[in-house]
């Protein structure tokens, strides 16, 4: 790519949609808190850590995942991680950002739900750039589980905007939690869910139809369903894709194989996210950066990308509209909107 649009796709203002916080935990941070808290890891070093980091799908990668994940105990922990991820964001000119946590994988190991939530809307609060919080549940557990990792964190219903769903895809259709979801949109929550990265656009179509879900994390797959991608195109239902994330495991052989060019001639609200940062290779910038280098992309694109970020945000519409204006005035120095 030229170095013009590589420095104007990496100093545009945009938004991030799909960031997993534990997947913000650099091998760095994850030591210093197994110090902190005593906890014991299965790595000698820094560096066996970052080698442990070649994944060869989903479920290896969710295995790390976890182990990392485990030195987060008290809520500081929770609110360095975070402050964190909020510096590097900011870093990559992302002016809001909605962040995925995952409750499941803390309580289940005894930490208080009110310390998990208070320590990263914390960080929030203290952040230059806009943040709000997606509670996500885990879809290898059960839909009781969900229904009550759900119910245990509705004393801090005022901290979360939304629910999601994460976690290993394939054998666990988003159907399985239709009840936990239908809670949610009772309690005015937003609804999103990961569907057709490695499982199949049904999973897609089910999100829709039976979760009610108001964007698709990831969702490369819609492609093999013509209907289904005109349908998604139609009823502009965002796409939050996640370029290294997908290479990383192996959705895609390549960046040159990756789909989103055809994703955005379909018509598709497209959008570029980092996933879990700290495992995939970079944070968003780093994200579009490989696109661009990788694919037949422009500068209408950058623009297009970075607007869908914030008309797809779950922001309030005269917020929307500030970054949206921003965004213009960004550009107009460059012929484009
Ligand atoms: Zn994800």
């Amino acid at each position: 790519m030229n170095v013009q649009l590589q420095h104007i796709v990496r100093n545009m203002p945009k938004a991030e949609l799909h960031m997993h916080i534990e997947g913000s935990l650099e091998p760095e941070l994850i030591f210093a808190l197994a110090q902190r808290n005593g906890v014991q890891l299965p790595y000698p070093s820094v560096e066996a850590l970052r080698e442990a980091y070649a994944f060869q799908d989903l479920q290896s990668f969710l295995d790390i995942y976890y182990a990392g994940a485990s030195v987060l105990l008290k809520e500081q922990d929770f609110y360095d991680m975070t402050a964190a991820y909020l510096d590097r964001a900011k870093a990559d000119h992302v002016r809001h950002t909605e962040i995925f946590f995952d409750p499941q994988t803390h309580t289940a190991r005894g930490v208080p739900m009110g310390d998990v939530i208070h320590g990263i809307h914390r960080a929030c609060a203290d952040s230059e750039v806009s943040a709000t919080l997606i509670l996500c549940f885990l879809r290898h557990l059960s839909e009781e589980d969900a229904l009550a990792t759900l119910e245990a964190a509705l004393p801090y219903r005022d901290r979360f905007i939304g629910v999601g769903l994460d976690s290993s895809e394939v054998g666990h259709p988003p159907e399985k939690f239709a009840r936990v979801f239908a809670r949610a949109r009772e309690l005015g929550l937003h609804l999103v869910a990961h569907a057709g990265e490695e499982g199949p656009p049904a999973y897609i179509a089910s999100a829709l139809d039976v979760l009610h879900v108001e964007r698709i994390d990831h969702g490369v797959r819609v492609l093999e369903d013509a209907a289904l991608t005109r349908r998604v195109a139609a009823e502009k239902i965002a796409l939050t894709v996640c370029p290294l994330s997908n290479v990383k495991l192996c959705v895609f052989d390549d960046m040159g194989g990756h789909n989103l060019l055809q994703l955005m001639d379909a018509g598709l609200v497209v959008t570029i996210n980092s996933d879990d940062p700290a495992y995939f290779g970079g944070y968003v910038n780093a994200n579009y950066e490989a696109v661009f280098a990788s694919l037949p992309l422009g500068l209408q694109h950058a623009y297009d990308l970075a607007k869908n970020s914030f008309t797809a945000s779950f922001l309030p519409q005269a917020d929307k509209q500030k970054f949206i204006d921003e965004l213009d005035a960004y550009f107009a120095a460059f012929n484009v909107v």
